[in-house]
């Protein structure tokens, strides 16, 4: 008994399940295989101890075998994750009337020593013979499903399908060369220049990086990173390689100018972030006016104390703060009253619906807002003249985009550095 049951719920166990899971494969009828995972399961444990935890599991267990017929076999897989095999199926609304019974089990809360816990879950699911008619291949199929449904805020259970395995291969993948390039300092930053429309010159270059040896875009990987933590080391790289490029051009005999490094929400969780980079400052000998941090306005809406709390700390160091990507996320005017920024850079896509709009005004007023909360505005993507002179005319101080220029490797930006693109 024991060799094939959880010696907690007393359901059948992982190895036992596997075996049914074959059997009934032979039959060559039609079946399915869900994979059930709570969701923040973990919290119960750390908030009110393992041995809620344990009753929790031990009831829902009863529940998932009184509930059911004989058509389904449940097993607990290991943790906070159980097995479902169902038999005698013929279309997936027939598997849907079994996922509706299972969140019903979970639509009460349950009571434990007169402490109501309410339970949700993810599933994934795979069906024989659609998907695969290996067992092992099967349960990992299911597993994909429910990783793939945990990012989705927006629904419990997914049907294994290819495309969704296309994406977690992906992102393994991208994981790994992220992984990789950590280690061997396989980055490199490039840099898009933005120009003073009064002076007409470039004052400021914003840093993005690129993966050396492959053609995957930041848009892709910067969000992995952030998913595994990974973004930690490569927002300390950026910054400590971004400062040491002020010095080099500095030693070649280039004027200082100021760059911008982007900075993602996930980096406040780099608690010393703000000493490394007055420590790479120093060492450098590089005055901090010269370093612009860009947040994207998401992060003061997702952790808002937080990041005030790291503004205020980058802002008494000297370091110059920019709110990108603005018009992009749900952005209110009454952020921009209490933020410490320096400069708004106003997304490409709103200034697009401005103009598809035709109301081009609008942009003028806004800029005219920023400009009387003593903010300066910089216009990012602006790939046609006409449209920089409709901003440059209406007081928009930093033009940023195609139209100037693409970022820059290193090399090409030394050569149209002190160049003047409006003369
Ligand atoms: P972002 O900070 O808004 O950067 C501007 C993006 O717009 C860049 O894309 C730039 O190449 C692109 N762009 C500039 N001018 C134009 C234009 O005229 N037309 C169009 N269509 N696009 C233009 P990129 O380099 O692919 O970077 C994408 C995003 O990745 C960045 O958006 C930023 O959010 C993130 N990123 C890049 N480098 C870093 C980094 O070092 N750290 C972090 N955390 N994020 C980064
Ligand atoms: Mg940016
Ligand atoms: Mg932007």
């Amino acid at each position: 008994h024991q060799a094939n049951h959880d010696p907690l719920t007393g359901l059948a166990n992982r190895r036992k399940f596997m075996k049914k899971l074959k059997d009934v494969l032979k039959k060559k009828t039609k079946a399915a295989v869900i994979l059930l995972d709570f969701d923040n399961f973990k919290e119960i444990n750390d908030t009110v101890g393992h041995v809620y935890g344990d009753q929790l599991l031990k009831k829902f267990s009863q529940l998932l075998l009184s509930s059911f017929n004989d058509n389904v076999f449940v097993a607990r897989y290991g943790g906070d994750e159980f097995l479902l095999l169902i038999e005698n199926i013929n279309s997936k609304e027939e598997i849907e009337k079994y996922i509706k019974k299972l969140k019903e089990i979970v639509s009460e809360p349950f009571l434990i020593d007169k402490n109501e816990f309410y339970l949700d879950f993810s599933l994934g699911i795979s069906c024989y013979p659609k998907d695969s008619s290996n067992s092992y291949e099967l349960i990992t199929m299911a597993d994909t499903a429910m990783y793939q449904v945990k990012e989705l805020s927006n629904k419990y259970y997914l049907f294994y399908t290819s495309e969704i395995f296309n994406k977690i291969k992906d992102k393994k993948i991208i994981r790994e060369i992220l992984r990789r390039a950590v280690k061997n300092n396989a980055f490199e930053l490039k840099y898009q220049p933005q120009f003073n429309t009064q002076t007409e010159e470039i004052e400021c270059l914003e840093a993005l990086i690129r993966l050396k040896d492959y053609n995957i875009s930041p848009g892709k990987f910067i969000p992995i990173a952030e998913e595994t933590g990974l973004i930690i080391d490569i927002g300390r790289w950026v910054t400590k390689r971004a400062i040491n490029q002020l010095k080099e051009l500095r030693d070649q005999g280039f004027k200082e100018k100021r760059i911008a490094i982007n900075f993602s929400g996930e980096q406040l969780n780099d608690k010393n972030y703000v000493d490394f980079l007055q420590k790479s400052l120093k060492e450098n000998n590089i005055n901090p006016e010269f370093i612009e941090i860009e947040i994207t306005e998401n992060v003061l809406i997702e952790h808002k104390q937080e990041s005030l709390d790291f503004l205020e700390k980058i802002k008494n160091a000297g370091v110059k703060i920019a709110l990108d990507d603005f018009g992009t996320g749900y952005s209110s005017f009454s952020q921009l009253t209490f933020l410490p920024a320096d400069y708004i850079k106003l997304d490409k896509v709103l200034i697009e619906r401005f103009i598809s709009g035709e109301k081009l005004n609008s942009i003028k007023s806004l800029i005219n807002l920023i400009h009387n909360l003593d903010l300066k505005v910089v216009a990012e993507g602006i790939e046609e003249y006409d449209l920089f002179k409709f901003l440059e005319e209406n007081g928009c101080d930093y033009i940023q985009g195609y139209l100037f220029s693409r970022p820059l490797k290193v090399e090409e930006l030394k050569k149209v550095y002190d160049k003047n693109y409006l003369s």
